[in-house]
């Protein structure tokens, strides 16, 4: 740590705390591990300060602050991001996480949501009136993040990506000041919030369009495991059946070990399977017909389709995969799942090297394909997948295994790719991988952070660089 930052730490901090209505918290306070920790215990970052805001104005406090005294500044929403953007070593982390509040106004279809929430709370509000709007596979993900990366979830098939969902945001932008971007108001700006993630300012809150959805909330869904034995069949049924189906109906494959816990019944703990995770959210008189494929299909190991609240199925995942275990993330998008991918998953889905790690295939597909790519600054829409590889465990012992494991996985999948991947499950990866993932839509992201952000002060993000006289600047850290 620098003289001068150790100087900010210890007087100009305290004023900044004093001014703040949330807290702040510094290095040596209590509760300073616990707040600088991520979802990610393979992220170990140590900031200068914490500040957990309670409202839009210690949000612009903090802004100011930080601009007034050259500090850098992290953004923090669920703090679920895979490269832990969330927070930074020395920075000043603007931590929304008390912020958290929700409104449902039925008749409009609409929620607005603080953007410390996590889809749990999301969920939870808007499920009671029989709504939801698009959003992931698992509750515990702060919806500012996902939101501003893209949002793949259950109901893209159907309703498009969480963005094709946004109607507004409430930003505080790099030099303080305050502004609501929509189609109708700073639409440069709203054009780059859905998908550019937090480039651009500090979002306090998300209106979104919600849909109605099973029977009040009410859902079919659920797991389907095969035998790992029968990946390739299964592999190559589902990617035909996928583009075939009634949008009401998505699901997602994974590579996985069933795991040791119920309600999986104890003879197929441990045991390495191919899954498939369905949800159904059309009328429930119609589901028998739609579902009959996937009823009908191959000779399972388990079926878990049932109707159940959305809100459960959302979280089905979650305590499986508690906050605390070690990830390592390697991702791209796939226009098909092609033969020669095929041979690599069951290469690799064999070589599972722990009981959490695993790989997803989700589908961004039917109402999310037809966007076109230059609409939002999110670029896939090309009707295929986005697949993830996760080395997950929670022995840090086991770091180095997990990720040598997804990153040999990556490179011999990599060639059956379209490209760039998915922002949101990107690592540090560097800014070819960033610009390989907005495709044709990164020079107009660099132009719109000239326009908000010129100067780059937000950028622990997966970066943009601003434009400066026709060319790409470089980053100001
Ligand atoms: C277990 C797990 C499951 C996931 N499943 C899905 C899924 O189903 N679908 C999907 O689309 N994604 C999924 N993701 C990826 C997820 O979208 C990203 O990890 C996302 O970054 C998480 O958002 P967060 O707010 O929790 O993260 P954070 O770590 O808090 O922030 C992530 C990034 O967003 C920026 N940011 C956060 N809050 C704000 C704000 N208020 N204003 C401006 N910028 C902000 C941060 O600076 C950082 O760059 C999953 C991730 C995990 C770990």
């Amino acid at each position: 740590m620098t003289t001068a930052t150790a100087r900010l730490a210890t007087e100009d901090y305290q004023q900044l705390g004093a001014a703040l209505h949330g807290e702040l918290i510094t290095p040596g306070d209590p509760g300073y591990d616990e707040a600088r920790a991520v979802y990610n215990a393979m992220i170990d970052k140590r900031p200068a300060a914490i500040a957990r805001c309670r409202d839009t104005a210690d949000v612009i406090t903090c802004v100011r602050f930080a601009r007034e005294h050259g500090a850098e500044v992290a953004v923090r929403g669920g703090g679920h991001n895979a490269a832990g953007l969330g927070v930074g070593d020395g920075a000043l982390v603007i931590d929304m996480s008390l912020m958290r509040s929700t409104t449902v106004n039925p008749d409009d279809h609409t929620v607005r949501a603080d953007a410390g929430c996590t889809w749990s709370d999301v969920d939870h509000a808007t499920v009671a009136f029989g709504m939801a709007t698009p959003s992931g596979f698992i509750a515990s993900t702060g919806v500012a993040g996902l939101t501003l990366g893209g949002g793949i979830g259950y109901l893209s098939r159907r309703f498009g990506l969480t963005v094709d969902n946004l109607l507004a945001a409430d930003v505080v932008l790099a030099d303080g000041t305050f502004v609501t971007a929509s189609e109708s108001s700073h639409s440069d700006l709203f054009w780059a919030l859905r998908g550019g993630g937090g480039n651009f300012g500090v979002v306090t809150s998300f209106t979104f369009r919600c849909h109605d959805i099973g029977e009040h909330g009410t859902v079919i869904g659920g797991p389907v495991f095969y035998d790992f034995a029968d990946t390739a069949e299964v592999m190559r049924w589902y990617r035909e059946l996928i583009p075939s189906l009634p949008e009401e109906l998505s699901g997602w494959i994974a590579l996985l070990t069933i795991p040791p816990v119920a309600p999986f019944p104890e003879a197929l703990w441990g045991r390495k399977a191919c899954g498939i995770v369905w949800c159904y959210t059309g009328p429930h008189d119609r589901a028998d017909a739609v579902l009959e494929p996937v009823r009908s299909y191959g000779s399972p190991l388990l079926v878990g389709v049932q109707p159940m609240p959305f809100t459960m199925l959302q979280s089905a995942f979650d305590g499986l995969y508690p906050a605390g275990l070690q990830w390592y993330w390697r991702a791209d998008f796939f226009n098909e799942i092609s033969d020669a991918g095929i041979e690599v998953h069951l290469k690799y889905g064999e070589r599972l090297p722990t009981g959490h790690s695993t790989m997803h295939m989700y589908p961004i597909d039917g109402a999310a394909s037809r966007v076109a790519q230059d609409e939002t600054a999110f670029a896939y829409r090309d009707g295929g997948w986005a697949g993830v590889i996760v080395g997950v465990d929670p022995d840090p012992a086991n770091a180095p295994r997990i990720s040598q494991w997804a990153r040999d996985y990556w490179e011999e999948l990599h060639p059956t790719s379209a490209g760039g991947a998915y922002v949101n499950f990107l690592m540090d990866e560097g800014q070819d991988r960033v610009k390989a993932s907005y495709r044709g839509n990164y020079d107009r992201l660099a132009q719109v952070k000239r326009r908000y952000d010129p100067d780059n002060f937000f950028h622990i993000n997966q970066n943009i660089k601003p434009v400066s006289d026709g060319a790409p600047a470089q980053s100001s850290s």
